[in-house]
């Protein structure tokens, strides 16, 4: 059995796993655009920082490949796949035949049109390359603005004021983390940040690159102009389907897939940032674009196309991240609706927040900042769908845990009986 994996990434070292559960000795290929051995793209920031040197950014260890006997083409892109013959077509001509295909093709940078894009010292921040760029440019106290208050926007923000640049952030909502944070927390993890240095420039677009060749100023929505050396857009990432626009393999925002990973062609798969799946706690098919998804669902693919048994049964986003001496660990649902019970904390001493919200007795959604205590214990009680109203007003306690609840209850929900 020959199976190719489009995409060095997460899901494909979930895929390659999965397979070499089954098979010790089925052909595998690993195709990607990258140059790269397999490495983590949240270290991308770390590195930048100058937090962890190079070797620390691989995911899997350099002899990786050898000893799980693939072989690698790397730095060439997949250009099409022609479904019915089973190949994929690469940049330089190359035809490789598949019996199982992987797509793991991920996200790719969304960037809105900017009049004045693309300039030279204006990044993404999605790829090692992205950081090898910038870090070449980098010198304390030039001026940076990264365009996007989310996740990878304030990774890169906090990586440039380790490095001693002078950070400003524009962000077109009305508050930073808005798809984890709410009003509150977003507020502290703001006033915190802007301790550290960085300035916030909310409610607010740039509208404009100036600069003959490189970027020298930015002109902002609201009518400020800003001079920049360097320029980071880390608005969001988006599927990274082009290559199968007009082909049979059926899309929506992400390319959709059944529990086992399977598209609609046969024998092609698809796992990762680049695939819809069902969200458990709103029950829609959408992109969760988060490592542990991707590598599971990888791992899902991989067994599957050996010929094993595997269904993915869904999962939420949870994101744990951190950003100097803060630490923010959020999950599910953060747009409460009308009936949606809320339970908050706030200790200003310790400067904990935590927040929960239910629905039906059931917990949807948490912020958890700086206490990461009893956060796998919640995560567990989302998966499974607990009814939690007689633990309800005791679930923010500090003392709370897994004694809290009923024997009965804890057997049965928490450890599946045993
Ligand atoms: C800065 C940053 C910080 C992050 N932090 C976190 C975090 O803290 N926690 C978390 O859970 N997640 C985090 N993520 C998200 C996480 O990195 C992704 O969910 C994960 O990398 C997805 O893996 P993947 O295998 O689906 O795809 P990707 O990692 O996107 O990799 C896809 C690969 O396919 C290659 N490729 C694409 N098209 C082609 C083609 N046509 N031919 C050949 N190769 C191709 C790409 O170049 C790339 O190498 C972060 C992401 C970024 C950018």
């Amino acid at each position: 059995m020959k199976h190719v994996i489009i995409g060095n990434s997460i899901a494909c070292a979930g895929c390659i796993e999965g397979i070499r559960r089954i098979s010790k000795e089925d052909e595998i290929i690993v195709i990607s655009d990258e140059p790269y051995h397999i490495y983590s793209r949240p270290l991308i920031s770390y590195w930048l920082s100058g937090k962890i040197p190079t070797e620390k950014i691989y995911y899997r260890p350099l002899d990786y490949y050898e000893k799980n006997k693939i072989k690698t083409i790397l730095g060439k892109k997949a250009i099409k796949v022609d479904f019915e013959v089973q190949r994929v077509i690469l940049e330089d001509g190359q035809e490789i035949e598949y019996d199982k295909l992987l797509i793991a093709t991920g996200g790719k940078p969304f960037i809105p049109p900017i009049k004045g894009y693309p300039k030279e010292s204006v990044f993404t921040f999605i790829k090692f390359d992205d950081v090898k760029r910038i870090d070449k440019e980098l010198k304390p106290n030039i001026n940076t603005v990264v365009v996007g208050a989310g996740l990878s926007g304030l990774k890169a923000a906090e990586a440039l004021i380790k490095r001693g640049c002078k950070v400003k952030v524009v962000e077109l909502a009305n508050k930073i983390l808005g798809s984890i944070l709410d009003e509150f927390s977003a507020k502290k993890v703001k006033d915190y940040l802007e301790e550290k240095g960085i300035e916030f420039y909310l409610e607010n677009s740039v509208v404009e690159i100036l600069g003959k060749n490189k970027v020298e100023r930015i002109i902002l929505q609201k009518g400020e102009e800003l001079k920049v050396d360097i320029l980071i857009i880390a608005i969001g990432v988006i599927p990274n389907v082009d290559i199968f626009k007009d082909t049979p393999l059926k899309l929506r925002r992400g390319i959709l897939v059944n529990e086992r990973m399977e598209t609609n062609i046969n024998n092609v798969y698809a796992a990762g940032d680049v695939v819809e799946s069902l969200d458990l706690i709103t029950g829609n098919q959408r992109v969760i674009p988060i490592l542990p998804n991707a590598y599971t669902q990888g791992k899902i693919a991989g067994i599957n196309m050996a010929g094993g048994e595997a269904m993915y049964d869904g999962s939420f986003p949870i994101n744990s991240i951190g950003f100097f001496d803060i630490h923010i660990m959020t999950g599910g649902i953060n747009n409460p609706q009308e009936n949606t019970e809320i339970l908050e904390k706030w200790d200003e001493d310790t400067k904990i927040y935590k927040k929960i919200y239910i629905d039906d007795n059931k917990i949807t959604g948490f912020i958890f900042i700086n206490s990461f205590d009893r956060t796998g214990i919640i995560v567990d009680l989302m998966r499974k769908k607990v009814n939690i109203s007689e633990i309800k007003h005791k679930i923010l306690s500090d003392n709370f845990g897994l004694l809290d609840f009923p024997r009965e209850f804890r057997r049965e929900k928490i450890f599946g009986g045993v």
